[in-house]
């Protein structure tokens, strides 16, 4: 792959990572320009970045996923490269090849990469000719006959889940053979109206299990590195609120396992760019079972770039100016723990109800060991138009219980006022023994949830 200079950078998203990516386009000396849509006018990535250009009204369609306007800015504004973030088009391969046909260097991986290991069906395929173990699962499905026959060889309970979904969505849990009718029209109405595609597969449902996932980054000259793991296992409704790298308590021939599965994959699919492979982990036997690949930087990559020091904007934008990768395998080591807290405009007392609207008041934590990154501040508003995260809390210490410290500070340092968030609910998580202990599974909290919600419950969360 032959180098080709980036100087100019359209950054084709919103809110924190638009920030985080215009702050890497600055610490590189590149000139960034931010799009944005009416809701967004004075926000903060606006004013971050060299330039910003109106590209819609608020509805992400009409704006955030206009591939051709964005494209077409891209091309007015002379940019050698278009970031699309996480979310809104960055798994999109008609974006990617459409940025391609215009010259301009998408940052993330080619088109066909997208579209292989961006459908979860055919990533499945992709892991199992790697020779990286899958959970058990059928291919797509023609209808609820099929799946009931599947899910009666591999045995209940499975999950219905949608080839093209995300974001935790598309997802139904079977228990019984009589539930799965039901729950087969319910996910393919879900997945058809939140992807615009219906098709389902079924998987045996691993209970109890821990979700670890593992950084990848492969340049176009043959170097494929990983970056070790993190676990998200604190989720609710399968969307990850709490995440920490290393993940506690894992073996470490297992971490080293997890590593080397995740880059036969890349290897297989000659990836390019950065990326996550994610597993289920049995914490009992420490089975380990290929689920997805995130083909994009996502969430939670800042624990990552805390632990190892690397920063993965910058090498993206390096891999995309066609680059060497300026760390190789040698240079990777965690140092510490790292954990990012996920700082939701949503009620936690309300069942995690979206809380858009003005905030009033907006105190950040600082000092050492802590990472704040937010596309907000006091004064602007959170629209109700996109995901709600405000902000990610993320701590560094030399190890977890430090570094639990540390973040127990930090929360309470930390003032949202004026919509509801989730920063309770972490205050609480910090205090809860299982988060202590390194233990929790991808059905914890919500367990946990479920029985602080039953009236007369033994369960009382710990004090504030
Ligand atoms: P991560 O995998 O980085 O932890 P999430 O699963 O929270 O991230 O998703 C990141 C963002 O991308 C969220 O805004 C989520 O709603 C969105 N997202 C993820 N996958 C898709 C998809 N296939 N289609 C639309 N939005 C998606
Ligand atoms: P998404 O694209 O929405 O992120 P994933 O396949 O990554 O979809 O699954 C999201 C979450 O759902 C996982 O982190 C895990 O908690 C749960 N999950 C997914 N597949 C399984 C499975 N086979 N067994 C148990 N839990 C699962
Ligand atoms: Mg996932």
């Amino acid at each position: 792959m032959s180098e080709r200079p980036i100087r100019r950078v359209l950054v084709a998203n919103r809110g924190e990572i638009a920030v985080r990516v215009i702050r890497a386009c600055r610490d590189l000396g590149l000139h960034s320009i931010a799009v944005y849509s009416d809701a967004d006018a004075d926000a903060v990535h606006v004013r971050l970045a060299d330039e910003a250009v109106r590209i819609g009204p608020a509805p992400a369609r009409s704006s955030y996923l206009d591939i051709g306007r964005i494209v077409a800015t891209a091309v007015e504004h002379r940019c050698d490269a278009v970031h699309p973030g996480y979310g809104f088009l960055a798994e999109n391969a008609a974006f990617a090849d459409a940025c391609a046909r215009a010259g301009i260097a998408f940052v993330g991986p080619r088109g066909e990469t997208i579209e292989r290991v961006g459908d979860k069906v055919s990533a499945r395929a992709a892991a199992e000719q790697a020779e990286v173990p899958v959970v058990p699962g059928s291919a797509l499905l023609e209808d609820a006959d099929e799946a009931l026959r599947y899910a009666d060889k591999i045995g209940y309970p499975v999950l219905l889940k949608a080839s093209a979904g995300g974001g935790g969505r598309g997802i139904r849990r079977v228990d019984r053979p009589d539930e799965l009718g039901t729950a087969f029209a319910a996910a393919t109405r879900e997945a058809d109206a939140a992807f615009g595609n219906g098709g389902l597969f079924v998987e045996k449902c691993i209970v109890d299990a821990r979700h670890v996932e593992v950084q990848i980054l492969a340049d176009g000259h043959g170097n494929a590195i990983q970056l070790g793991e993190r676990d998200c296992s604190l989720q609710r409704r399968r969307q990850k609120l709490v995440e920490e790298s290393p993940a506690p308590g894992l073996p470490d021939q297992l971490r080293k396992d997890l590593g080397a599965a995740a880059l036969r994959l890349a290897m297989e699919v000659g990836y390019l760019g950065a990326g996550t492979v994610e597993f289920l982990v049995d914490p009992r036997t420490f089975d380990f079972y290929f689920i997805e690949v995130n083909a994009r930087i996502q969430v939670e990559h800042g624990v990552t770039e805390l632990v190892t020091g690397v920063d993965l904007i910058a090498e993206q934008l390096r891999i995309a100016a066609g680059c060497a990768l300026s760390v190789g395998q040698d240079d990777i080591a965690a140092r510490g723990v790292a954990i990012e807290f996920r700082i939701n405009a949503e009620d936690p007392d309300r069942n995690f109800f979206p809380s858009p609207g003005k905030i009033s008041q907006l105190r950040l934590p600082g000092g050492p060991g802590i990472r704040v990154d937010t596309g907000f501040e006091a004064g602007k508003a959170v629209p109700p138009f996109y995901d709600s995260l405000l902000a990610k809390l993320m701590v560094w210490a030399p190890d977890r219980d430090r570094a639990i410290a540390r973040a127990r500070r930090a929360l309470a340092e930390l003032t949202v006022e004026g919509v509801a968030t989730t920063a309770p609910l972490h205050r609480r998580i910090v205090d809860w023994d299982e988060f202590q202990a390194g233990t929790c599974h991808t059905g914890s909290l919500e367990t946990l949830l479920d029985q602080a919600a039953r009236p007369g419950s033994p369960v009382t969360w710990p004090r504030l």
